[in-house]
């Protein structure tokens, strides 16, 4: 069949563009064809209608007003598509035969500009990788912040610590290549919600990488020492020639790639991320429940940002630490100057996205005028923060720039209330430039003395309803009724008849009328001319708007960990080298804030060298998990530089923050809970060092319980012995109790009152231990039917009394003992003893010898206690 030509064109440009959805510009609307069309009306919710595509034959067809296309287009991102924008490139009135079109444009969900489909709360990444048998690259880029970012994974842990990553940025489109692209997916499904696009390796070649940086960013980015990480750098390049694909502009808002290595940052694997709820729950996603729930009280999009990434990103040097905790302290305690700095604080607007507007080219007046408005409040900051002591606030107000020419510029230039639209003029003030000041007056004139006409030529003619009107096609003309038509002077020229009246011109109406139609069309001309010069201006001084922009975010997110600081009675937490955790009267930041005032039961922890690993019996809904959570919590909190639920903390830095709780299967990944389990099991025993913070909560459940209990004693045992890291193992197998004989193993339990079969949670954390596993009263607690509970009284019971007869039958030898004895490690005391026990001949040795063993042996477990 022959296509139409212009069904030719549509073809020959989707061509190009097989996987993403075209929409094609037609007058005013943007067309969607073929199965593009199909998909789109079901995605919009528009009708599916057809169009002749050449010899009678129909193709489907839908389309969206371009007025709405923002809208639409946001849709289909929203949904995972990416949309390629094909204009028109000739005015249709001038084009010879077809129309001119082009692809202008690629809008993905990596690469979005418009405020209006991102949340101010979060960034918006495109990510890229490069794995390797040497190693991983990543890098990442916000385009409408500007931020670029590239690192490098080395060693055989690095492809794990690349889904760490990238778990942390979610980011909306990771490019990769068709190879990597297969076990990546799989990896990070059902986690992230992530759009993969597999791009071309010659995309990812370090030579290509090296030529885009060089031009973009000129020669001097070595200096900045990138080139040391090749995979990186790859990875970067990958991201630059992709923009440069996809937005087909030039890449000015994009910022010179920033290095950094997660080893300078505290370590969270992905899974105690989603476990910890930091910035999302693991319910439904969303922030209500989370620690950024509880800790923003930012003014600003870039400071709730901000305060996300420093949340995601705790710290590990402490003397950095203590820089923020001081300036946190100061803003705490010096409640009118935070109070005036928030004020001012809110009257600042999105300064990175507005700035990565400008430099972009589609800011409009209103983008500069919430530039000037924001720029207005940096000297009253800088008046009221300059008389600090803290060594970061200082910093800053040093280095805040107050942009104070770009702002003279701006009040000099724009009106206080601009129009959306860039074309229709109105936008610059007067006295801001000769020229616009005469159009105007001129235009103003005109328009006078067509009001002066009107009564003239009434006077004149005797009409009393001559009218002076306009419209586009005939411009200004004279209207008079029919009725009075017979006094129409002869130098009038009609122009157009009515049902009731007739319009006239005169050779002088229409020299006036080319004056003013003439000046309006240069005054809105020149008007977009000189704003498009402002604005490049403004663009030019890109660097310094993101730096002062950078700046307030860090006294917003300062000002917002005072805030809740005060809130929530948190306190300046002790952080230093030491390897101890010590809290006293803890609380878990957000159940405290979900229960009702005063009802949160707060808990001390002590943790040290001699205390290293404590191990938390008490039955289920006893509050284990909670005390466990809320010292990771902490933990994080001071190392991010925020004050902490206490009454008092000393934190000695933690690396890297491991937890294995509850019970998730991966069914997507094809794995069962248990798997689940001990897989987390692994990861943290292969990457736990000395210096690490372990979680472990209810190790184990996933199998039979011997099993269970096998391979948590084996499990504690090991970190124990080769790990040493500061650890909180939670468990109900009370067998596990005896673990405390272990040098630094310390027995902790949660409290419960039992009162006539009935328990009531204390949730007070004591040392000692439980026998019990209360898991009847609590199944009453949780409402299961008496009968179920009745029997479940029976079973236990009977279990119980044949647990005792075989007790009897294997020669009083207690089975859980020997399993728990079994299970020892072979350098524990106890177990040395029994070997050299076992060695004495007790028939040849004096009774001062027996009595310097036995003294020697109680030495031994005395040390050990
Ligand atoms: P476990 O891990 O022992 O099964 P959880 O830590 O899940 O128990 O706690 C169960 C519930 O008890 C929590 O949802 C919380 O509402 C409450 N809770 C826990 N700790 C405390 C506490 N210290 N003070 C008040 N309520 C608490």
């Amino acid at each position: 069949m022959a296509y139409t030509p212009m069904m030719q064109q549509y073809l020959q440009i989707k061509k190009s563009y097989q996987n993403h959805i075209l929409m094609f510009r037609m007058g005013d609307f943007y067309e969607m064809f073929f199965d593009d069309a199909l998909l789109a009306s079901k995605e919009l919710e528009i009708a599916l209608t057809a169009r002749d595509g050449g010899g009678g034959k129909k193709v489907p067809m839908c389309g969206v007003p371009h007025h709405a296309a923002q809208t639409y287009i946001a849709r289909l991102i929203e949904r995972g598509h990416r949309v390629a924008i094909c204009e028109q490139t000739e005015d249709p009135r001038q084009a010879k035969g077809l129309v001119k079109r082009e692809v202008t444009r690629i809008v993905t969900p990596g690469t979005l500009m418009e405020g209006q489909y991102l949340d101010d709360k979060k960034n918006n990444y495109l990510t890229a990788v490069v794995v390797e048998e040497t190693g991983c690259g990543l890098a990442y880029s916000d385009i409408s912040t500007g931020s670029f970012f590239v690192t490098q994974f080395n060693g055989p842990n690095a492809y794990n610590e690349l889904i760490d990553e990238i778990h942390r940025l979610q980011p909306a489109e990771l490019l990769l290549t068709s190879e990597a692209n297969a076990d990546l997916s799989k990896r990070l499904t059902g986690a992230v919600n992530i759009l993969f696009t597999a791009i071309d390796d010659s995309l990812f070649t370090l030579e290509s990488a090296e030529n885009i940086i060089n031009q973009q960013f000129g020669s001097e980015w070595r200096e900045t020492g990138i080139d040391r990480l090749v995979l990186g750098l790859r990875a970067a390049g990958g991201i630059l020639l992709y923009l440069m694909e996809t937005q087909k502009r030039n890449l000015q808002q994009i910022n010179r790639p920033q290095i950094y290595h997660t080893h300078q940052y505290m370590k969270i694997d992905a899974v105690s991320r989603r476990n910890l709820e930091l910035t999302s729950s693991i319910r439904d996603g969303q922030r209500w429940g989370t620690l950024i729930w509880v800790l923003d009280y930012t003014c600003t999009a870039m400071g709730s940002r901000l305060l996300k990434l420093w949340i995601e990103q705790p710290l590990l040097d402490s003397s950095t630490i203590k820089k923020r905790l001081d300036a946190v302290e100061e803003l705490l305690n010096n409640l009118i100057m935070r109070t005036q700095l928030r004020e001012n604080l809110k009257q600042v607007y999105d300064l990175e996205r507005l700035a990565g507007r400008v430099a972009y080219g589609s800011a409009n007046a209103r983008d500069l005028l919430a530039l000037r408005k924001s720029f207005d409040v940096l000297p009253k900051i800088k008046a009221l923060i300059n008389n600090v002591n803290s060594e970061l606030l200082i910093d800053i107000i040093n280095s805040l720039d107050d942009m104070s020419d770009i702002n003279e510029l701006l009040h000099r230039a724009l009106v206080d209330d601009p129009p959306v639209q860039v074309r229709d003029g109105g936008i610059l003030k007067s006295g801001f430039h000769p020229e616009v000041d005469r159009l105007r007056a001129a235009s103003r004139n005109g328009k006078d003395w067509l009001a002066r006409l009107e009564a003239e030529e009434r006077q004149r003619t005797g009409i009393k309803s001559l009218k002076v009107g306009f419209n586009k096609v005939f411009g200004y003309y004279l209207e008079v009724t029919k009725a009075n038509l017979n006094q129409v002077p002869k130098h009038y020229i009609r122009r157009q008849t009515l049902v009731n009246a007739e319009r006239f011109i005169t050779n002088q109406l229409k020299e006036y009328e080319d004056m003013i139609l003439g000046a309006q069309d240069r005054l809105v001309q020149l008007e977009y001319q000189l704003f498009g010069e402002i604005r490049q201006t403004v663009a030019g001084e890109l660097q310094r708007i993101q730096g002062t922009a950078g700046r307030l975010a860090v006294l917003d997110v300062l000002s917002s960990l005072a805030e809740s600081a005060q809130r929530y009675n948190f306190v300046r937490p002790i952080v230093n080298s030491s390897r101890k955790i010590v809290i006293s009267d803890g609380r878990h930041p957000v159940v405290e804030r979900v229960l009702k005032a005063g009802n949160f039961v707060p808990n001390d922890t002590y943790m040290d060298e001699n205390n290293k690993l404590i191990l938390l019996t008490g039955p289920n809904m006893a509050g284990k998990s909670t005390y466990m959570r809320q010292v990771a919590l902490i933990t994080l909190m001071a190392q991010m530089g925020s004050f902490v639920p206490a009454a008092a903390a000393e934190i000695g830095v933690v690396d890297y923050i491991f937890t294995r709780i509850g019970a998730a299967d991966d069914l997507a990944g094809g794995r069962s809970t248990f798997m689940v389990e001990m897989s987390e099991c692994r990861n943290i025993v292969n990457n736990a060092t000395p210096n690490s913070l372990i979680i472990m909560d209810e190790v184990g459940r996933g199998t039979s319980t011997y099993d269970g209990i096998s391979i948590a004693r084996a499990l504690v045992e090991y970190i124990h012995d080769k790990i040493g890291a500061r650890t909180l193992f939670s468990t109900h197998y009370h067998e596990l109790t005896d673990l405390e004989a272990l040098p630094g193993v310390v027995n902790c339990t949660v409290s419960v009152h039992e009162e006539n079969d009935e328990i009531i949670f204390l949730r007070k954390v004591l040392p000692g231990k439980v026998d019990k596993s209360y898991g009847i009263q609590v199944a009453r607690l949780a409402g299961l039917p008496e009968e179920i509970l009745n029997r479940a009284h029976d079973v236990l019971h009977r279990m119980e009394i044949t647990v005792m007869n075989r007790q009897d039958t294997e020669t009083g030898t207690d089975r859980a003992v020997k399993i728990s004895v079994a299970g020892r490690c072979d350098q524990c005391p106890e177990r040395l003893i029994i070997k050299e026990l076992a060695k004495v001949d007790v028939m040849h040795i004096t009774p001062m010898q027996a009595l310097t063993l036995l003294h020697q042996w109680t030495e031994k477990l005395k040390d050990d206690v």
